[in-house]
């Protein structure tokens, strides 16, 4: 018996007496290393198989109820267990599901990454090469990108000090 307080092993039996129901019996105990006290309600196994049939069946024990129990045990038991199987099934099934749709999702996010490096790289590219300057439109004309695209790389790389306007609509590398 481990004492609750400090987890050694020897205890000794100060008090002893049996629960009203007669199955178990209530034991004061004291720790010898750190003279903590405790309660144990200790149980015979024989006592226990007892307190389960009245527990579950309200009856008293006889032979034929005994198994009729320990058949219900175990039908509970093994209907736990398929049911415990189940739900570790389930919660790797979900496990996975959540983990590729993760991966889905950082791949989209790197992909675009990757896009939006590629568009304003292009974009500066074609800038550099017109040294007096390049409108906006032939800019959306040369890269093959909508009005908005260009404007916003265009107003981006501005605000970051890569490309300036130098006339209305108008840009040249910074
Ligand atoms: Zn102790």
């Amino acid at each position: 018996m481990q004492c609750p307080y400090c987890g050694n092993d020897a205890t000794e039996v100060i008090d002893s007496r049996p629960t009203k129901d007669g199955i178990s019996i209530r034991r004061r105990r004291q720790c010898l290393a750190c003279a903590g006290r405790f309660t144990t309600n200790e149980c015979r196994e024989e006592n226990l198989l007892l307190f389960l049939v009245k527990k579950d069946v309200g009856q008293r024990a006889t032979t034929a109820n005994l198994k009729t129990v320990l058949a219900s045990i175990v039908g509970a038991l093994r209907a736990l267990t398929q049911e415990t199987e189940k739900l570790i099934k389930k919660a790797a099934r979900l496990e996975k599901i959540e983990a590729s749709k993760k991966k889905t999702a950082a791949n989209k996010s790197r992909a675009g990454k990757y896009a939006t490096l590629a568009s304003f790289a292009m974009v500066f590219e074609i800038i550099r090469q017109h040294k007096t300057g390049i409108h906006i439109s032939k800019l959306q004309e040369r890269t093959g990108f909508d009005n908005g695209r260009i404007r916003s790389i265009v107003s981006r790389a501005c605000r970051d000090g890569k490309i300036k306007r130098v006339g209305r609509g108008v840009y040249v590398s910074a």
